[in-house]
């Protein structure tokens, strides 16, 4: 008898992601610098001193600590996770049961209502305003008319690059009965946290992630911060050597320089309004650009009914950047690659 996969898992599809031999990569909203070549030694000599023999610290204390000191925080808040992909999981499979309800707002990242599904949890997927923003009232209302257990959203939004302000977060924070989770994937190009508000909170959890401003996708490290009772349980609930001892000591050694994570932080957010202004201008000429959101983030949202269309001719010219529907996602790049997806896409655009 041949073997049968279950009906949940003959329905999806991997994770697809571009090509990662691009010239140009703007399509998956990473930092556009490499740490390494600033501190390479100092990164090089922690990841020799590691007892590779030994299992790693199953609490990460050294690299949670060094992350409670970037963001002023305490470490007894800070659960660490092979990514924050996987507290996402962990979030959604040990806090929720199967058949509870979570709320996603739409659009936003995809990987909520995906774990989600694997769950076997419902998926509420509230669309967003017309404007893509988020009427936090409304939101609210929903969750505690619906018997809901939890809300996931991105804070700002991946792929809308806008952000709700920390004020109306804590309303909504305050307001609802349920888990609330705010991915601040993206919050340090900003600056509207929460992350110091979980103590005051018991139902406020906040996800981050060193993939992004930090510059450092490539070692999987992303961090829940929560309140004793949330963080406790999460402790309990994740796989013991969930974050690798390479991960550890190389991120520890990263964090222990703030200032050159701020400045490329900085340079980023510099890059990110440049690129904003240009495709504006862009607009202004052709008008298959229907909208440039307002970001806060590391990358622009752009409104075209040619999207796929613009973003597969960019890929044949050796920029990547992301599609979805009829928007397209521009992460902001070094000055050269700016110019370069600059120069294609008007081009492109002009050919249209
Ligand atoms: C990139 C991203 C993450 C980061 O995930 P990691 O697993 O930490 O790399 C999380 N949430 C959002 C919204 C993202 O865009």
């Amino acid at each position: 008898m041949a073997y049968e996969l279950n009906k949940k898992l003959k329905s999806i599809e991997p994770y697809e992601t571009l090509p990662v031999t691009s010239p140009v990569r703007l399509d998956a909203n990473e930092s556009c610098y490499n740490i390494a070549d600033k501190i390479g030694d100092i990164i090089g000599k922690a990841v020799k001193d590691i007892e590779f023999n030994r299992y790693p610290d199953p609490t990460a204390k050294k690299v949670t600590e060094a992350f409670a000191t970037f963001y002023g925080i305490k470490p007894e808040n800070c659960t660490a996770g092979n990514g924050s992909d996987e507290l996402i999981f962990l979030i959604l499979s040990s806090f929720l049961e199967k058949g509870d309800t979570v709320v996603t707002l739409s659009p936003d990242f995809s990987m909520y209502a995906f774990y989600g599904f694997l769950n076997e949890l419902k998926i509420r997927n509230l669309p967003k305003e017309d404007d893509l923003k988020i009427d936090v009232g409304k939101v609210a209302e929903y969750c505690n008319n619906n018997d809901v257990g939890a809300i996931i959203f991105s804070n700002p939004c991946n792929p809308t690059s806008l952000g709700v302000r920390r004020q109306d977060v804590i309303r909504l924070v305050k307001n609802v009965y349920c888990l609330v989770i705010v991915d601040e994937a993206y919050m340090d190009f900003w600056g509207e946290s929460v992350i110091d508000l979980t103590d005051e909170y018991d139902n406020l959890v906040v996800l981050k992630t060193c993939s992004k401003n930090m510059g450092m996708a490539a070692l999987r490290l992303g961090f829940a911060v929560a309140g004793d009772k949330i963080t406790t349980a999460l402790r309990a609930a994740k796989s013991p050597y969930n974050v690798n001892a390479v991960t550890q000591a190389a991120a520890a050694a990263v964090l222990n320089h703030k200032s050159l994570i701020m400045e490329y932080t900085a340079e980023m957010i510099n890059s990110r309004k440049q690129l904003q202004n240009s495709i504006c201008e862009l607009s202004e000429r052709y008008f298959t650009i229907e909208k440039v959101y307002d970001s806060v983030t590391n990358f622009v949202f752009v409104k075209t009914p040619k999207a796929q269309e613009i973003s597969e001719k960019l890929l044949s010219r050796g920029v990547a950047v992301r599609y979805m529907g009829s928007y397209l996602r521009i992460t902001a790049g070094t000055e050269e690659e700016n110019s370069i997806f600059l120069r294609e896409f008007r081009e492109i655009l002009s050919l249209l």
